[in-house]
């Protein structure tokens, strides 16, 4: 058989004679994402997905059908031109492919690593239909990644001239970035207000290194200081000042809070106190924000060493966190889930990964309590074993426990994943904002808040959602902002 290189020299030439059959087209193998071996990954934080070769792009490009209808964009939360930027990959236009995705999405480099396109445009993908397996779609998000790191240089973008009108954005996460990028672009003064020393929220602090290296969100923080943006560090709005005093006294015309879903959620179970429980939060930040891996070697902010780590959840920040905690140099490391794996939030590709990196998966059990030794730090969880009742609210079939089932499981590490709410510090501190009954803050389809000139959307409006969402909030946030500042004086 040919090598891939000739095999894509074959397929361009009768693709570019019009002699490339939709049929020739399903013929192309999927391309496998080149990965890090499972066994050296384990040791160190590095990137897993390595990124696809330019042989590999072309021929998954070639995979594209190109239909008329595109069904993949309307899959995408932003409405990314999927199928033209596919094309240009195949004629070898990465400027251009980079350049359609950047008219709808700010972040590609971000999001071609970290958006769930499985439930979203590769959902739709025709070619997942034909072959009744989303798993054999167009590999929509690889292709984005492979296009957003060509470009190096990473482009500035222009700044209109400026309108002598001040916003101010809460919040350095995706959402905060897509505002501040799009009101500097028309003019506007924007100043990133950000509690953390560091500015990229959650891409920084909670979504770890192995798949979503720093240095490209630092690479995009560049970018807004060089348009001019302004970053206040360690600024928490609600205690450093209040919104209506960044209003009132400040000056700024207006507000965009994009503060995230911080505040994380806890079992209330009997040991949640105990030495060697940390919430997935805390673990991930001491982890990814604080480098608590180098610590004693550069890093002040220390971590458990633990030899057995139990993770409770079964989403994305779960598998984070455990395979954190393989990183780490953790023996042992279970993931307790109280359903079955069918019914895991997390991403097949980061469950998969786990898996592959030795995490144990404990399916259909949930802890009843943590148990301490006399020094209060944890020795075990009581563990239940549960079966699958009947769907509820969520569709997702019920667990039910197994009366008498309780057994011990010995760990001295539990991290609790179980999901993050909104953090009431701004509701509280800015009594005009209307909240909903989880305390996230209620906008319009402008993501106007209740109060005059402030606006809010991502994860304090949506509740724990994804980056993707966030930076589509974003940009219909900023759009409103322009509009509203034009009328005034
Ligand atoms: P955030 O990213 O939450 O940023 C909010 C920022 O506001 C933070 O920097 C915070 O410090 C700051 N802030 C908070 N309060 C204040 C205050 N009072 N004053 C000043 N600043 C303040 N999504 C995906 O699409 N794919 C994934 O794979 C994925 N994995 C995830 C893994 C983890 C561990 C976590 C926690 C989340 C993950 N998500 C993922 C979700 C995604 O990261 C969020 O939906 C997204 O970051 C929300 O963006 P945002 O702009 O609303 O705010
Ligand atoms: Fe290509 Fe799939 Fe989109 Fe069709 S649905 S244009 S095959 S990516």
């Amino acid at each position: 058989m040919a090598d891939s290189g000739e095999y894509l020299a074959e397929l361009l030439a009768k693709e570019k004679s019009g002699q490339l059959r939709p049929s020739d087209r399903l013929s192309i193998p999927c391309q496998p994402m080149p990965e890090q071996d499972p066994f050296d990954r384990r040791e160190n934080i590095g990137e897993v997905a390595l990124g696809y070769t330019e042989t590999e792009a072309r021929l998954e490009a070639l995979r594209c059908l190109q239909c008329r209808n595109a069904p993949c964009v309307e899959g995408c939360p932003v409405g990314i031109q999927i199928r033209d930027f596919i094309k240009e990959i195949v004629d070898g236009d990465y400027a251009k492919a980079l350049a359609i995705i950047k008219q709808n999405s700010l972040l590609p480099a971000v999001c071609g690593r970290v958006c769930p396109q499985e439930v979203q445009c590769q959902e739709k993908c025709t070619v997942a239909k034909k072959f009744k397996d989303v798993s054999k779609a167009v590999s929509i998000g690889r292709l984005e990644r492979f296009v957003a790191d060509l470009d190096r240089n990473g482009g500035i973008p222009e700044v209109a001239a400026e309108t002598g009108k001040r916003v101010a954005v809460i919040g350095s996460g995706p959402g905060g970035i897509v505002v501040a990028t799009d009101l500097r672009r028309r003019g506007h003064d924007v100043t990133i207000f950000e509690a953390f020393h560091k500015p990229g929220g959650v891409m920084v602090y909670g979504i770890p290194e192995f798949r979503l290296p720093k240095a490209i969100v630092q690479k995009e923080i560049d970018v807004l200081a060089k348009m001019g943006v302004k970053i206040e560090l360690n600024f928490v709005v609600g205690r450093t000042q209040t919104i209506e005093q960044l209003m009132k006294e400040d000056g700024f015309d207006a507000v965009y809070i994009g503060v995230g879903a911080g505040l994380p959620s806890f079992m209330n179970i009997e040991g949640e106190n105990l030495i060697g429980v940390y919430s997935a939060n805390e673990y991930l930040t001491r982890a990814n924000l604080m480098k608590a891996y180098m610590f004693g070697k550069g890093a002040d902010t220390p971590i458990a060493v633990s030899e057995k780590v139990a993770v409770l959840g079964g989403g994305n920040v779960a598998m984070d966190a455990a395979r954190t905690a393989v990183r780490l140099g953790a023996k042992k490391v279970y993931l307790v889930y109280r359903r079955s794996e069918k019914e895991m939030p997390a991403r097949v590709e980061e469950v998969h990964h786990a898996k592959e990196e030795g995490v144990d998966f404990r399916v259909l059990q949930n802890p009843s309590r943590i148990i301490g030794d006399e020094n209060d730090r944890v020795k075990a969880l009581e563990l239940l074993k549960y079966e699958l009742g009947e769907p509820d609210d969520s569709g997702r079939r019920r667990p039910v426990p197994i009366k008498g089932s309780e057994f011990q499981l010995e760990v001295d590490t539990v991290i609790v994943a179980i999901g993050n709410k909104a953090n009431p510090l701004i509701g509280q501190t800015t009594p005009e904002l209307k909240l909903n009954k989880w305390g996230n803050i209620v906008v319009d389809e402008k993501c106007k808040t209740s109060m005059e000139g402030v606006y809010a959307g991502g994860d304090i409006v949506l509740g724990a959602a994804t980056v993707i969402l966030a930076m589509g909030q974003g940009r219909t946030a900023a759009a409103a902002i322009d509009e509203y500042l034009a009328t005034r004086k």
